[in-house]
């Protein structure tokens, strides 16, 4: 499907990745029903990782678990290496206050959260939020020194009609200030092409690393610090796909819905990721 849109003799050759770390980041969105599913599956994807994390430590795994279950969650995994994130944050930096059905970020730090998501589709296209709402959330995150994962991505009628490097690259833009001000430790990107979120639909690993090349030419250019930021794929990646997204030079992780849900999904994307980096 993507094919039309990018020239595949673009993709860059193998090369070695410089260092930068890889990625497995678990969203699990409005999953599962009870606290208890959620400390169990969490269990599950720690005892996943621990399996590799000492052989491979520049294979990072985070979960972010619903707003219900983060503190429950946290409390489970004690001090065990897994990333926490959260799936949204309040867009004002007030820690507490008036805001009825906010979750603040210096609550969500305080809550041992690491990082969180900024501009997923769903938060963009069911929740209509905007660069100006995004970007209010990207500065009260890291004023309150969370971790951003910024994601950007295309609908299918964008692709169709030629726009979807475009359309990836203005979204990267809307954010090129506050970019310009973190750090590769503060700022991860998500590529997710919103057409194979959820659908089974799954960009090539090839086609997939040439939109991740196009962004890190654009960061390279425009926020030369971040030219070694990692950019992760997200879009139906599951257990069969995903070592050919990780032999991927400029794939540098994942950022997974479905198949995060189980551990025996998600531990063998875990398992790629980490086992790339030899
Ligand atoms: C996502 O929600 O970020 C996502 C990529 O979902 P899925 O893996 O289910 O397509």
């Amino acid at each position: 499907m993507m094919s039309d849109l990018l020239n595949l003799s673009q993709i860059s050759p193998v090369k070695p990745l410089l260092g930068r770390t890889r990625w497995v980041m678990g969203n699990w969105k409005m999953n599962p029903l009870t606290v208890q599913d959620a400390v169990m599956l969490a269990q599950g994807c720690q005892q996943r990782y621990a399996q590799c994390v000492e052989t491979y430590p520049q294979c990072r795994v985070g979960i972010a678990p619903g707003p219900l279950h983060l503190v429950s969650v946290a409390q489970a995994l004690g001090h065990l290496p897994m990333d926490l994130i959260a799936q949204d944050v309040a867009c004002h930096s007030m820690a507490t206050g008036a805001f009825t059905g906010d979750i603040s970020a210096p609550q969500l730090h305080a809550a041992g959260v690491r990082w969180v998501l900024v501009g997923h589709s769903e938060r963009r296209l069911v929740h209509g939020e905007h660069s100006s709402v995004l970007e209010a959330k990207l500065q009260a995150a890291i004023r309150a020194g969370l971790g951003v994962i910024l994601c950007v991505g295309e609908q299918l009628h964008e692709r169709e009609n030629g726009q979807a490097q475009v359309v990836v690259l203005a979204q990267l833009a809307a954010h090129l200030s506050s970019l310009q001000a973190l750090s590769t430790a503060q700022v991860l990107i998500a590529y997710e092409p919103v057409w194979a979120i959820g659908t089974g639909e799954t960009a090539s690993p090839g086609d997939a690393n040439v939109m991740h090349g196009i962004i890190r030419d654009y960061l390279t250019v425009q926020v030369p610090h971040l030219s070694q930021v990692s950019i992760l794929y997200g879009g139906s990646v599951k257990a069969d796909n995903a070592a050919a997204l990780a032999a991927c030079t400029d794939i540098d992780g994942v950022l997974v819905g479905g198949a995060a849900l189980e551990s025996g999904t998600f531990g063998p994307i875990i398992e790629a990721f980490a086992t790339a980096m030899v």
